[in-house]
C-alpha cells in the first residue's frame, strides 16, 4: 500500500469522479481491498488506510479501456462507471 499518492479528489477520494468523458466511482461498502483494480489501472486506484479504493490524480493520465477493464475485473463489481450521458457503462 502506498501512503504518498495524490487523490483526484480530495472531498471524494473513491468518486464519482469525472474523467476521459466517464463517471467513475468506488462503492466503498462493497470493495473487499482484493486490489485487482490496482493490478489492472495502477494510474487510476491505489487503497487507502482502510484497504478501499481511491482514485488516484493520475486517472487522467488511463485510457478509458483500461479504466473499463478495470471494473470488469473487480472480483465484486464495486467500480461503477457511466458514460458522460448517464448510460451505465458498467455493471450492466
Ligand atoms: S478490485 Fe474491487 S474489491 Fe478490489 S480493491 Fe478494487 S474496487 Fe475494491
Amino acid at each position: 500500500m502506498q501512503d504518498n499518492y495524490k487523490l483526484y479528489d480530495e472531498k471524494n477520494p473513491s468518486g464519482p469522479v469525472v474523467v476521459n468523458g466517464l463517471k467513475i466511482w468506488v462503492d466503498r461498502d462493497l470493495c473487499i481491498g482484493a486490489a485487482t483494480c490496482v493490478a489492472v489501472a495502477p494510474k487510476t486506484f491505489v487503497l487507502d488506510s482502510e484497504a478501499k479504493a481511491v482514485i488516484l490524480e493520475t486517472v487522467t493520465e488511463e485510457d478509458r479501456e483500461t479504466i473499463i477493464e478495470s471494473a470488469k475485473a473487480c472480483p465484486v463489481a464495486a467500480i461503477i462507471i457511466e458514460d458522460e450521458k448517464g448510460n451505465r457503462i458498467f455493471p450492466k
